[in-house]
């Protein structure tokens, strides 16, 4: 099959498996370059197989060689249409750290759901015993409640009155302004179902009362905050609610879990092209502001330099360190006065005219492409690739 991008909006429905091949190579050198820590051995990455929950099953394999269980929700390729980039990014990170010699076995499914977290437990039972870390990295636009069968789909908008303000069309250019409708009725009830805390703290009591968990162990999920000029429709929008009931289960759970030693905390992490973040609206417009501005000052990162400094210089680097409401900030360079300061001016100046040149929208496309495994230098797109490629601990 000749695969080429088809996109449509924020979404890609092909996926090119070379292409995921590398962006993982990359991902794995980036963290043999860096210094090894003493971090976590067994680790549970749920929502592992893109984004900022692959960098962290990266980071910690590669930094600190751990033992690493994934678990995701993606589709493999079929006779007529290419497997998504998940399944691809994990068939490769597979490869590669079984030929590197690391444990590495993936679950496919809903993690919502009781049978996943019963797979997942019988599965940490019978290979590693316990796991001494659990990432927390799902992004999803709906969730089934196993307990009432009932689906829940999240919304993105603002909660305090109509928002107005810039976006782009990332692929045209076109900046224009748009105006989003509040959330009604139960919508922001809905989107603290889908992206709140419920499903963590149902995971944490499934392993903890299966007893896969250490004694120490910790638990991370990941949030952001972003500028003002963002916080209507994310900060105080309503998956900002999902994110205050993220933080609120984080405050619960690290009670009950620091009794032993353990612990629980949300990363802020930095805005960054994911799957998801991508369908939220006027942040990719920020994004492409923002990387123009750190790639200037020479403090850009992508996921997987986000999550090694997660973990080799915040999570286990001594004594966490924690902001005033005990989150670990990887954002920090984003949220720099400096950085924000050059961000907003930009942010007043930018339109359809100005914006390839006093934006890094070309990257911004760049690495949209990249999630799918396209844009890469060292892939021939015009090449027959076979699309039908297997995860190895995964049969179907
Ligand atoms: P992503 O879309 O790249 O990854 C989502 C992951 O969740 C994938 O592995 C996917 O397979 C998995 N998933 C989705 N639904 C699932 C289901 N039902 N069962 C099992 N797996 C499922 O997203 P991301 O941007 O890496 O987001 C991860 C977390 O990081 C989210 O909490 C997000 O809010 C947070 N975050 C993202 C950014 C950003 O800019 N991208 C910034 C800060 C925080």
């Amino acid at each position: 099959m000749i695969i080429q991008p088809k996109i449509r909006g924020f979404i890609c429905t092909a996926a090119h498996p070379a292409g995921c091949y590398e962006s993982v190579k990359q991902q794995i050198e980036y963290v043999k370059s860096q210094d090894k820590f003493e971090g976590p051995k067994n680790v549970l990455v749920i929502g592992a197989s893109t984004g900022y929950g692959l960098a962290s099953r990266i980071a910690t394999t590669y930094g600190s060689d751990a033992k690493t269980i994934g678990v995701f929700f993606e589709r493999p390729a079929t006779e007529k249409r290419t497997a998504s980039a998940g399944w691809y990014n994990t068939a490769a990170f597979e490869q590669i750290a079984h030929a590197d010699g690391f444990y590495a076995k993936s679950i496919n499914g809903d993690a919502f759901s009781d049978e996943i977290k019963q797979q997942t437990i019988d599965l940490i039972k019978n290979d590693l015993g316990k796991v001494d870390l659990v990432v927390y990295s799902l992004a999803s636009p709906r969730r089934t409640d196993p307990r009432s069968g009932e689906t829940f789909s999240s919304v993105l908008k603002p909660t305090e009155g109509v928002y107005t303000n810039k976006t782009v069309d990332p692929m045209s250019g076109e900046v224009k302004e748009i105006s989003i409708n509040p959330a009604e009725g139960d919508e922001v009830a809905r989107t603290v179902k889908v992206m709140g805390g419920e499903d963590w703290e149902m995971w944490m009591d499934a392993l903890e009362s299966a007893g896969v968990l250490t004694e120490t162990a910790k638990t991370v999920a990941y949030t952001y905050i972003g500028p003002e000029l963002t916080h209507p429709i994310y900060k105080n929008g309503s998956i900002g609610k999902a994110k205050d009931h993220l933080q609120e289960t984080a405050i619960r759970l690290n009670s009950r879990m620091q009794t032993k030693g353990g612990s629980a905390f949300l990363s802020v992490n930095k805005a960054l092209v994911t799957q998801a973040s991508s369908a939220i609206p006027v942040v990719p417009l920020y994004m492409a502001l923002l990387f123009k501005v750190m790639k200037e000052k020479g403090i850009h990162e992508g996921c997987i330099e986000q999550m090694t400094r997660l973990f080799k210089d915040k999570v286990y680097a001594g004594e966490i360190e924690f902001d005033g409401e005990s989150r670990v900030r990887v954002d920090d360079w984003e949220m720099r006065e400096d950085v924000q300061q050059e961000v907003a001016d930009l942010w007043s100046q930018v339109n359809s005219d100005n914006i390839e040149s006093i934006s890094d929208i070309q990257a911004y496309r760049d690495d949209f492409h990249k999630l799918f495994g396209f844009s890469f230098d060292a892939v021939d797109y015009d090449a027959d690739v076979d699309q039908i490629v297997s995860i190895p601990s995964i049969s179907e």
